[in-house]
């Protein structure tokens, strides 16, 4: 019988939507959706070495899983950027860091603990963390889509012109996102 025994090589749509992989790099296995994350916005000037939320200070340099503090200048907060992966239900989510204004950053804090926003409430900030060739040295302007419930902010690419838009919009292909996981080291076993 014609490749009885050999098994059919698995496309890239099908190894994410089979959910789970063999990670090449952690000892782990992946499933999806998978998050990405950042420990800290790409300026941040040392080792990413957590502070508790309750330590918060403006002063100086600050860096809690939530919130960043440079120089008692720049504010950040930690927020998800979601791309849409075609023909997959559930999107990518990179965790990342924006930018907010020193108010904005002291509401954000306010409503914190309690989860408590309006929701859909937008501000603006920059993307810091580059992902892929999508960032580069220059910083990207988003919306910050506040959401209740603990759930960390959503970020929108606000210039269309940027292709990081493009890929919110349309989404990215499966293999360009197994090759976003490699890139980072989760991709699976081969
Ligand atoms: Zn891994």
């Amino acid at each position: 019988m014609f490749g009885f025994g050999k098994r059919k090589p698995s496309t890239a749509i099908d190894r994410l939507r089979a959910g789970r992989w063999q990670c090449a790099t952690c000892d782990a296995e992946h499933g999806w959706p998978f998050d990405l994350a950042a420990r800290a916005p790409d300026p941040w000037p040392r080792e990413p070495v957590y502070e508790p939320n309750s330590a918060l200070r403006l002063e100086g340099d600050f860096l809690s899983e939530d919130f960043c503090v440079i120089e008692g200048r720049y504010f950040f907060v930690r927020a998800v950027l979601e791309i849409p992966v075609q023909g997959l239900e559930q999107p990518f989510g990179f965790g990342c860091w924006s930018t907010l204004s020193r108010t904005n950053f002291q509401k954000y804090v306010e409503g914190f603990d309690a989860g408590e926003y309006s929701d859909g409430e937008q501000w603006t900030g920059w993307l810091c963390n580059q992902l892929l060739n999508d960032v580069g040295d220059k910083p990207i302007g988003v919306w910050v889509q506040l959401r209740s419930g603990r759930q960390r902010p959503l970020l929108w690419v606000a210039e269309d012109a940027e292709p990081l838009a493009g890929r919110q919009d349309h989404g990215i292909s499966p293999n360009e996102m197994l090759d976003l996981l490699r890139h980072y080291g989760h991709g699976p076993l081969d």
